[in-house]
């Protein structure tokens, strides 16, 4: 996704903003109806049954027929792509909820097949269609990604409008070379290859952060609705979206590069979302660790793992295989002896039985990678790994 910045005429603002009511209200009744379903009840309505019950809604109000009959079913579509996401095992998506006005402003236009929705006007000018309000024009302050899928028009709480293209991530053709390459994520450094490479995720600089905490501390301090507040909250979410902005290039890049370079990607079956929500506590056992898990999760979630594992599904599809990761932080990489007093720290691998030193998260990726053997001529073949761990109770298996 990028963003650039959209200059609507007040006209054309309008109609903006009527979109952004209408996007909401329709998100928010599909909220709604969801908050009312519970396991075991008739199951809520899925997409379709709400399409029929939009154009039922608009039949009665005539505030919304007047409304982009396009924009409402998106947001309609927008609901149900989260709630999937939501319920997928291995996405960090979280559940949909209320839209407040003045704060989620947005929606979302997708382009009509093979007609061109977005033009070039001058070196720093473009144009995107919006319905109802026509021509659009944006500052063309970066290159348009050339096969634009979808635009998500927003609203900033400044007042500022945006639109951000999505493209489907191009494919990137398998080198052919045969090799393959294991990646463990990991706490302190982001992503480790098993070529020995640590990847970093881009932060927020030291002073950033330090700034966004004196910003929290801010906020928390002053009075509701003051002016005050309003600045530091928006301050606020600017370095908290630059921060995210990194992640994605980062994300973009290194699975771009990943790609390009191996045949057979493996990483760890790690089922994220599992693990956050975990954090909360089960309804035997409330809120137990749950500070000490947050803290790591957090980390978990900022380091973009989620995020790399998808682009690299999308840009290497059928090249990227999950590994179950239990005992790959344990297992030696060199003799294959399984001893969790060879994790001597967070960082530092060192084997108790032959004495080989390694940093903890490649000798984890050198295991990942070994999870599957590639063929001499650059085929894939499934086979079990060659020095398999020993069948331990699952309560054993923890990975660290
Ligand atoms: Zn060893």
């Amino acid at each position: 996704m990028s963003r650039y910045r959209l200059t609507p005429t007040a006209a054309q603002e309008a109609v903006l903003r009527e979109h952004c009511a209408h996007a909401r209200y329709v998100w928010n009744l599909a909220v709604e109806q969801y908050a009312h379903w519970r396991p075991g009840r008739k199951g809520a309505p899925g997409y379709l049954e709400q399409c029929r019950q939009l154009t039922a809604a608009r039949a009665e109000h005539g505030w919304l027929r007047a409304g982009s009959q396009t924009v409402q079913q998106q947001a309609l579509r927008d609901f149900a792509q989260a709630m999937t996401a939501f319920f997928e095992s291995d996405n960090p998506a979280r559940r949909p909820s209320w839209r407040k006005a003045g704060r989620h402003e947005g929606f979302r236009i997708v382009g009509r097949g093979s007609q061109w929705e977005v033009h070039r006007l001058s070196r720093k000018v473009g144009k995107v269609w919006v319905p109802k309000a026509g021509w659009v024009r944006f500052r063309w302050s970066r290159a348009v990604p050339p096969e634009v899928k979808s635009y998500r028009v927003t609203m900033d709480r400044a007042g500022r409008w945006h639109v951000a293209f999505a493209a489907i991530p191009p494919l990137v053709l398998a080198p052919r070379n045969g090799q393959a390459v294991g990646i463990d994520r990991g706490v302190a450094v982001s992503a480790a290859l098993s070529t020995g490479e640590l990847l970093h995720v881009p932060d927020l600089a030291g002073r950033e952060r330090a700034r966004l905490r004196r910003l929290e501390r801010k906020l928390a301090r002053s009075k509701r609705g003051s002016a005050r507040r309003g600045q530091a909250r928006l301050d606020a979410a600017r370095l908290k979206a630059r921060e995210a902005d990194r992640r994605k290039d980062w994300a973009e890049k290194a699975s771009t590069d990943i790609a390009r370079r191996f045949d057979m990607i493996l990483v760890e079956d790690l089922r994220i979302v599992s693990m956050t929500r975990a954090a909360k506590g089960t309804v035997e056992d409330p809120g137990r660790n749950v500070r000490a898990k947050a803290g790591l999760n957090r980390a978990i979630l900022r380091s973009g793992w989620g995020l790399l594992v998808r682009r690299l599904e999308q840009k290497a599809p059928g090249r990227v295989e999950k590994v179950n990761p239990a005992f790959t932080s344990q297992r030696c990489s060199a003799c294959g002896q399984v001893d969790a007093k060879s994790r001597e720290s967070q960082a530092r691998f060192v084997c108790t039985a032959c004495g080989y030193a390694c940093h903890a998260d490649v000798n984890a990726a050198i295991n990942i990678a070994a999870g599957h053997a590639v063929t001499a001529r650059g085929g894939f073949r499934s086979t079990e790994p060659a020095n398999r761990e020993p069948h331990l109770p699952t309560s054993l298996t923890g990975r660290r």
